[in-house]
Order: C-alpha cells, then structure tokens, then sequence
C-alpha cells in the first residue's frame, strides 16, 4: 500500500490539542479522510478517523454518549449494560470512540504516521507564506 497524497487542514484552536486534520489517498484511488493530528505529551501524533461510540436508552431508544448517566432525551437514568467478560478487570475505563478505518499492524501505522507527519510540517512551513492556500477543501470539488 503506497499513500500517494497527503492533505492537511490545520487547526489554529490551541486550547485544544488537535492541530490538523489530514486526509490520505492510497494507491491512488481511495480516499481515507478525517485523520487527526494530535499534540501530546511526547509529541505529534495521528489519530484515525473515529466515531463515538453511543448507548441506546432502555426506555425510549435515544442514542446517548457512553458516558451520560442519565438520558438526554427522556432524563430516566441510563442502566449500562454489563461489560463482556474479557473486559472485566481492565479497570473501569470506558472506550468512548471507535476507530472507522485503521491500521492492522505497527508497520502499516508508521508509514501512515511519518507520510502525514511530514505533511503537516511542510504545510506549516507553507502556511507562513503569505500567499498560502489550504488546499484540503478542494478535494470535494476537484473530484
Ligand atoms: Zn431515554
């Protein structure tokens, strides 16, 4: 698998850690958008695209967040249902997003790591010009 483009979209919101959100053509021919270029503590890092991961209310079916202890549709307390067995004595850390489309090995992650990564450096480089044009957009209407 070859990443033939890289896009990135930064982000100037820094009372946030996220810094951009980038989007990766493979091959060529597919498209995996929503990436996000996060800053921690040891550094940048990327992080797939996600969706949060919801919870139907046993009363009247509305999709809460994980977390909410009470509906925020009909305001009856939300009963979690009880985690599988092999999560039991993880500690009560509850996954709250889950990833769309990721990696399935170290070495795949890398090579998506160090191809975004060395984007969103040039694109900031790139930034400081005064003519620069975020050309992450252009994608919707270029294709
Ligand atoms: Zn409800």
């Amino acid at each position: 698998m070859n990443i033939t483009e890289v896009r990135i979209k930064l982000v100037s919101d820094l009372e946030d850690r996220l810094r951009a959100f980038c989007l990766i053509t493979i091959d060529d021919e597919f498209v995996v958008r929503d990436l996000k270029i996060i800053e921690g503590p040891r550094g940048f890092f990327v992080a797939m695209p996600s969706r949060k991961i919801t919870e139907k209310c046993t009363s009247c079916g509305f999709k809460n967040e994980v977390r909410a202890r009470y509906c925020s549709n009909c305001g009856r307390q939300v009963t979690h249902p009880v985690p599988p067995a092999n999560v039991v004595g993880q500690g009560i850390r509850t996954r709250q997003f889950a990833d769309i489309a990721h990696p399935i090995n170290a070495d795949c992650r890398d090579r998506i790591e160090k191809a975004v990564l060395a984007s969103f450096h040039e694109e900031r480089e790139r930034a400081r010009q005064p003519d620069y044009v975020c050309r992450y957009d252009e994608f919707e209407n270029s294709r």
